[in-house]
């Protein structure tokens, strides 16, 4: 099942609308990691943005 990431459900007050999309979690991980660094400047996802990116992450609708 392909899956997807709202940047704005991650970070709501950054009022990006970018949606990643992958095959897979993983593909999204990498995907929202890189979007992380070219859109928002942020070098490293720390432990806690980690877990609330996995949070939500979702099935593809
Ligand atoms: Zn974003």
């Amino acid at each position: 099942m392909a899956k997807e990431l709202r940047c704005s459900d991650v970070m709501p007050e950054s009022g990006c609308r970018e949606v990643i999309r992958g095959k897979d979690e993983k593909e999204v991980m990498t995907k929202a990691s890189e979007h992380a660094r070219t859109a928002h400047n942020m070098t490293h996802m720390t432990p806690e943005v980690e877990k609330k990116v996995r949070g939500a992450i979702h099935d593809q609708r």
